[in-house]
């Protein structure tokens, strides 16, 4: 049987896979939540387009300081802004224009209002309280670089340049199989003996989706020969990319690597990670195969490290992978291990120091660890720890998108 590839060779591997990108779409910048930029995205205006008040107060010539000016004229948020006569103040609000000639902005409750004047304090100096022309995006800049997953702060970003529409990658369109003759789907009624219900599969669709991929769900496939090859047949024809789970271990009915085998080739099996060490990678046709262990922390631990950096790729995104935190271990181990462990862990504060915590059960079947865990601590090969050392974590937060 083939060594157990460690996880950053299989990395590696699977995203030098991705050679091309999606194809693009034209979008309301409304509906482009989520979706990924295809081109560059420039300022072709100056935000803001001119110099504005921060403040509600009075705009002044910063030299009239320490006078009494009597208030000749006013300037809202929207209003077109003139001149300001000499020696006067003008009224201003936030958002407004500055008048030509003003070169500073009093807040009111600085000055002393007297009948129609103002009393303008000392010290006023030039430039104080205005936003200048150009200071949030000057026309020409680099706002977003093609390959950014659009955020709602992204959206406004374009918005504020009057960018209506955005070219983005198409979805990529993914289908769902979850392999197993013991799989009921809930509502279908109590268990009859030997049957569980289907977990993966709304664990699996749920996580696709937060990543902003159109699932294709094919439902519970048999443990046949006949089954897995028709199921992986008809995916490869109408979908983008196949996500199985179960299936890929090296039990007697486990025939998801045998069928992907006889249709296209399996590229990658078997990794040195625990939970997970079953994961598949491989090609149904010319359709990319990804085959997450059936146990559901293993399926959701793997769809995390390695389903999602490649749907990541797939979909045209280059983001920067998510950081990793260190927090101190609230665990010991004393033995070290031969694959890379991922521990489901719960992060608090104590002291301004994060520590981890261990879910009791770490058995790859029980899925209450994902669900009641904020992150995934790592545990080097061959490396023991002691309790209050530092050990990296991811949060799974970070990876649900
Ligand atoms: P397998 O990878 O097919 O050998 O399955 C490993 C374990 O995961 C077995 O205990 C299966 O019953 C369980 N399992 C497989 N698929 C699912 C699923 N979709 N939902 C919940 N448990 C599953
Ligand atoms: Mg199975």
């Amino acid at each position: 049987m083939k060594p157990l590839m460690p996880l950053g060779d299989a990395l590696e591997q699977l995203l030098s896979d991705v050679a091309v990108k999606p194809s693009t779409e034209e979008l309301s910048l409304n509906d482009s939540l989520g979706r990924v930029l295809a081109g560059e995205q420039r300022a072709s205006i100056d935000v803001p387009p001119a110099d504005n008040s921060a403040m509600d107060g009075y705009a002044l010539r910063s030299s009239d300081d320490g006078r009494r000016l009597p208030v000749r004229s006013r300037v809202a948020a929207g209003d077109v802004a003139g001149s300001l006569e000499p020696d006067s103040a003008t009224r201003i609000f936030t958002g407004a224009e500055i008048p030509s000639g003003a070169d500073a902005v009093v807040m009111q409750e600085d000055v002393q209002v007297v009948g129609d004047s103002i009393d303008v304090p000392t010290g006023v100096s030039a430039g104080q309280h205005i936003r200048r022309q150009g200071q949030d995006c000057q026309s020409g800049s680099l706002l977003l670089s093609p390959g950014r997953r659009l955020r709602p702060q992204d959206m406004g970003l374009l918005a504020s340049q009057g960018i209506a529409t955005v070219s983005v990658f198409k979805r990529l369109k993914v289908a769902l199989l979850s392999t197993g003759n013991e799989l009921r789907e809930p509502g279908s009624g109590p268990l009859p003996s030997g049957a569980i219900y289907n977990s993966n599969r709304p664990m699996l669709s749920g996580l696709l989706s937060a990543l902003g991929c159109d699932v294709l769900d094919l439902g519970i496939v048999a443990d046949t020969a006949d089954a897995t090859r028709d199921a992986l047949a008809e995916a490869s024809d109408k979908a983008d990319l196949i996500l199985s789970s179960g299936g890929v271990s090296v039990g007697e009915a486990d025939f998801v690597r045998d069928a992907v085998s006889a249709l296209g080739e399996i590229a990658l099996w078997r990794i040195a990670i625990k939970p997970g060490k079953p994961f598949a990678f491989g090609r149904v046709g010319e359709t990319p195969f990804m085959g997450v262990p059936g146990n559901p922390s293993s399926a959701f631990v793997t769809f995390l490290l390695l389903a999602r950096p490649y749907i990541c790729a797939l979909q045209g995104r280059s983001e920067e992978a998510p950081s990793v935190v260190p927090a101190k271990a609230d665990f010991a181990i004393a033995k070290p291990g031969t694959r890379q462990e991922f521990l489901r862990v719960s992060t608090r504060q104590t002291d301004g120091e994060v520590w981890v915590t261990p879910y009791m059960n770490q058995s790859s079947g029980v899925l209450s660890s994902v669900s009641a865990s904020d992150a995934l601590a790592v545990v080097p090969i061959g490396k023991t720890i002691e309790r209050g050392q530092l050990v990296q974590t991811l949060r799974i937060d970070a990876l649900l998108y």
